[in-house]
């Protein structure tokens, strides 16, 4: 543009107006997805081989019933990637990125024995570590995979025992020992695993489930990109959205496990050539301060 030609410089401001606009649509429309998974509460926990949890709600709650927070709290029941990230406010002090130049990659829900070993081997071959946000039970039930990720030099994150999304709301007793439990699933695989953050469920945070965590000597862990992979829409536009929404300090969501997650292998072996050439990738300290 020639910043003295009045007219470039018109037609310029109105590009960037039409750009704002399209922006503020793309927001909104990302508000609206977490009511999508709502109408899918029933019968979530009938397969357990397909624990569906980026998609679904636990089978703790009453079946067929939204779980709105008390007094306007978090109404969003399903998935991680909810954007609850635009709303600064409902992140009680939770983190949303690095707080440096660097990006993190996080992969939460597993592990999963179909595709942990796959992120590991792709995150290996490009030599990027990342930070995992596991869930308890999962931990339980494949500590091999636990043993592989800390063995490969990635973080851990605590990720509930059974992905509840409503945990924030239960009395502070049943969340400590939902995260306590946790992490000693965790540790029953690597003795001396630091776990240091913790990541909950669908982003619903609360003020009880922050202070638990933090008692527990874990940071909270939110994110700051979020390409939606839970609703598998293709290894094509998982990486698109987030080769274009990465920015220096991003903190990545994505998923290896909770449903069929190839479509996120498929996109993280494509978007790391991009990534590692834009950005220094880390795993999340394993003691932040
Ligand atoms: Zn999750």
């Amino acid at each position: 543009m020639t910043p003295g030609n009045p007219t470039v410089r018109a037609a310029g401001i109105v590009t960037l107006v039409a750009a704002a606009l399209l922006g503020s649509a793309y927001v909104l429309g990302r508000s609206l997805v977490p009511d999508q998974p709502q109408r899918q509460a029933t019968g979530v926990t009938a397969n357990a081989d397909e624990p569906h949890y980026a998609d679904q709600p636990t089978g703790d709650e009453p079946s067929g019933t939204p779980t709105p927070g008390p007094s306007g709290g978090p109404t969003e029941t399903g998935q991680d990637g909810s954007g609850r990230d635009a709303q600064g406010d409902q992140l009680f002090g939770a983190h949303s990125t690095t707080g440096t130049a660097r990006l993190a990659l996080t992969f939460d829900d597993g592990p999963d024995p179909r595709y942990t070993p796959q992120v590991l081997a792709t995150l290996r071959e490009f030599d990027v570590k990342a930070t995992f946000c596991v869930v308890g039970e999962n931990a339980q039930d494949h500590p091999d995979l636990i043993q592989a990720i800390v063995a490969d030099g990635h973080t851990l994150c605590n990720h509930s025992w059974h992905h509840d999304v409503t945990l924030g709301n239960r009395s502070t007793d049943m969340i400590r020992a939902d995260l306590s439990r946790t992490n000693e699933a965790i540790r029953a695989a690597v003795p001396d695993a630091p776990i240091v953050w913790y990541r909950q469920p669908g982003g619903a945070w609360t003020y009880p489930v922050v202070s638990v965590a933090q008692q527990l000597g874990m940071t909270p862990l939110h994110w700051s990109v979020d390409p939606s992979d839970w609703e598998a829409p293709g290894a094509g536009k998982i990486a698109a959205s987030v080769v274009t929404q990465v920015e220096p300090g991003s903190v990545v969501l994505l998923h290896d496990a909770g449903g069929d997650r190839q479509g996120t292998v498929d996109a993280l072996r494509r978007i790391l050539p991009d990534l590692t050439q834009r950005f220094e990738l880390e795993a999340l300290p394993a003691d932040p301060t």
